[in-house]
């Protein structure tokens, strides 16, 4: 996470990444004054399995250093950086963020872009939250499902900036959508982006979120794993185990 004098926040390292100790209000107050500010800004979310990519996938490691916050996705990273002995306030999920900041967005009248996900499920978030924020100005939305190379990348860029909107947020799953903020940020002209991983699916109601006491037991991750097991098993399993070894080394070596 990007270093500022003005940053209202420690950020305890959670195994090489740096993660705001925010509440979710104060997040929110957060990317609104990034939101009035000089830009671009771009925020992050993270969870075990993003950390232990960012350890072996510079690209993304360096995405998330560079961008003005990063946030816990995951309870797994609150639990660490309490082992860690610089415990965060609490989790402030990307998904959360993102509802927060819609809601944000039609009261100050900042025009969205939604990218990403398939093409049913980002048309339907764009009119339900239409439907529960009359107010929200829709800049454009658009799937998320491009081919990666760069020129078509660029023409993307070029139909958000087209549209001016002023917040983008991204649906493309990890590290694609951290890496696409990153690379293409300034091209967009928004004054802020945000990854928001499977939120479109789940504000649309093509996908389900946990219910509230596997969230708060920070069982998000097995409720995913034991709907989609072949797609997920590696990410949570190997994942999760190599997180467990990168934070005891941190703990290790630093006793
Ligand atoms: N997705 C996309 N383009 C792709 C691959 C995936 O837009 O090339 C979308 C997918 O449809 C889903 C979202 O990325 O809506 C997030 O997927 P996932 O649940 O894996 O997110 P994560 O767990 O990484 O936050």
């Amino acid at each position: 996470m990007k270093r500022r004098e003005d940053a209202p926040v420690a950020t305890p390292d959670i195994c090489g990444v740096e993660v705001a100790n925010l509440t979710e209000d104060e997040a929110i107050s957060f990317i609104d004054r990034l939101v009035g500010e000089a830009g671009p800004h771009y925020a992050a979310v993270v969870n075990a399995a993003k950390i232990v990519v960012a350890n072996k996938d510079m690209a993304l490691k360096r995405a998330l250093l560079e961008a003005d916050l990063v946030t816990a996705d995951g309870m797994s990273i609150v639990w660490a950086s309490r082992l860690l002995g610089q415990p965060l306030k609490q989790r402030v999920t990307g998904i959360d963020l993102f509802e927060q900041l819609v809601g944000r967005a039609a009261e100050r009248d900042w025009s969205v872009y939604f990218l990403g996900a398939r093409e049913e499920s980002v048309r339907g978030v764009a009119e339900k939250l239409v439907k529960s924020h009359p107010t929200l100005r829709v800049a454009g939305w658009r799937n998320g499902y491009f081919d990666e190379s760069e020129s078509e990348s660029e023409s993307v860029a070029e139909a958000i900036a087209a549209s001016r909107a002023d917040l983008l947020f991204v649906a493309m799953g990890s590290p694609v959508q951290e890496l696409w903020i990153s690379s293409n940020l300034e091209r967009t002209g928004v004054r802020f982006a945000m990854g928001v991983g499977g939120s479109f699916d789940h504000v649309s109601g093509f996908a389900r979120r946990a219910p509230r006491w596997m969230q708060r037991a920070g069982l998000e991750w097995l409720y995913r794993l034991m709907r989609e097991p072949r797609r997920l098993w590696r990410r949570y399993l190997i994942g999760n185990s190599a997180f467990i070894w990168l934070v005891a080394r941190q703990r290790l070596g630093r006793v």
